[in-house]
């Protein structure tokens, strides 16, 4: 295995890179020169997203393949959020003294794949070295067709609130990632572990709705808890949101796994994050072509509550009747 000293820079990004054959319609210039090029007549989409160890991953607490994987999954579903598809990607990697080149043929194995898997190109990126910890930013790069951009501002009271896939599953994966003791069948904890290790951008689901004539009022990905999120679509729209206990969507392996160890459901699910589900809103007129569209293509999406005019008001019926405000900032808070 050559080490990254014989490699330098050069030789690194050739070898890391070299696997990535896809290239987008659009592209110009692919990467190896100063700068990517590709053009364009559709809306571009751009965000981006960093990593940093001990901070957002331990590196004895996940794969390098699943690092890699997820790297780039977290970064679509903000693509997926806006009703955008993802074109490319450009990656920088923080490399610290500890990391060998087969974590890193390993990391980028796992991006390989995904972006392989979604059709993204790999644009460009930069390798640098960090003095403590590892770290890998992500920017994304999408487009939506014009007309076609759902964004957290534009839900009105009276709209119905929905959720794609089910919630809490990648949060409890967590929980019991390092608990041996978990009581849990091995098909439970391989649903709830992939949902932590390898979540899936909700890009499908995302088309979905950007291809029906559907009227979309605001979209979010859950990525810091149904609570924090659902607060973002309100203070964007200027609303208020109620939402229900006995509707939010929970996986068979979910509702077991809390059952048989007593853990509490509603924390995991309101405020554990990482779920990268779409959380959106839609005119109670719209949801007969919403099932039907969902059922034809075989994805799940549940109603879970209201936008209310309350501003700025997260309220949870709970099911003994009882309504609870849910506050702001209970999901993950990095500083
Ligand atoms: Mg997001």
């Amino acid at each position: 295995m050559a080490n990254l000293k014989s490699l330098g820079e050069f030789g690194l990004i050739d070898r890391l890179s070299r696997k990535f054959k896809h290239q987008a319609e659009n592209t110009i210039l692919q990467i190896g020169d100063d700068c990517a090029v590709y053009s364009s007549s559709k809306n571009q989409l751009v965000s981006t997203d960093a990593l940093v160890e001990n901070i957002h991953f331990k590196v004895s607490a996940i794969s390098p393949g699943q690092l890699g994987q997820k790297a780039i999954a977290v970064n679509l579903s903000d693509i997926a959020a806006m009703g955008g598809t993802p074109t490319r990607v450009l990656i920088t990697l923080g490399i610290s003294k500890k990391i060998s080149t087969s974590f890193l043929d390993q990391l980028y194995k796992g991006i390989h794949k995904t972006c392989k898997l979604y059709g993204v190109e790999l644009s460009g990126g930069d390798t640098v070295s960090s003095p403590e910890s590892f770290f890998i930013n992500i920017t994304v790069i999408g487009e939506s067709r014009k007309g076609k951009l759902f964004t957290r501002k534009g839900a009105n009271k009276g709209d119905l609130i929905f959720t794609t896939g089910t919630l809490g599953d990648s949060s409890l994966g967590l929980k019991i990632s390092s608990n041996k003791k978990c009581k849990c069948s091995s098909q439970s904890r391989k649903h709830l572990l992939d949902k932590h290790f390898n979540p899936t951008p909700r890009l499908k689901e995302s088309r979905l709705l950007a291809r029906s004539s559907l009227k979309i009022t605001s979209m979010i990905d859950i990525s810091d808890g149904l609570a924090q999120d659902l607060h973002h679509i309100c203070k964007q729209s200027g609303t208020g949101a109620v939402i229900y206990e006995e509707k939010l969507p929970q996986s068979p392996a979910f509702s077991k796994v809390c059952i048989d160890n007593k853990l509490k459901h509603l924390p995991l699910i309101l405020n554990g994050g990482e779920d990268y589900e779409l959380l959106f809103t839609l005119p109670p007129d719209g949801v007969k072509k919403l099932y039907r569209q969902f059922e034809k293509a075989q994805a799940l999406v549940t109603h879970i509550g209201e936008i209310t005019q309350t501003l700025n008001k997260v309220s949870l019926v709970r099911k003994n009747g009882k309504r609870e405000t849910l506050p702001r900032l209970s999901g993950f808070n990095h500083f």
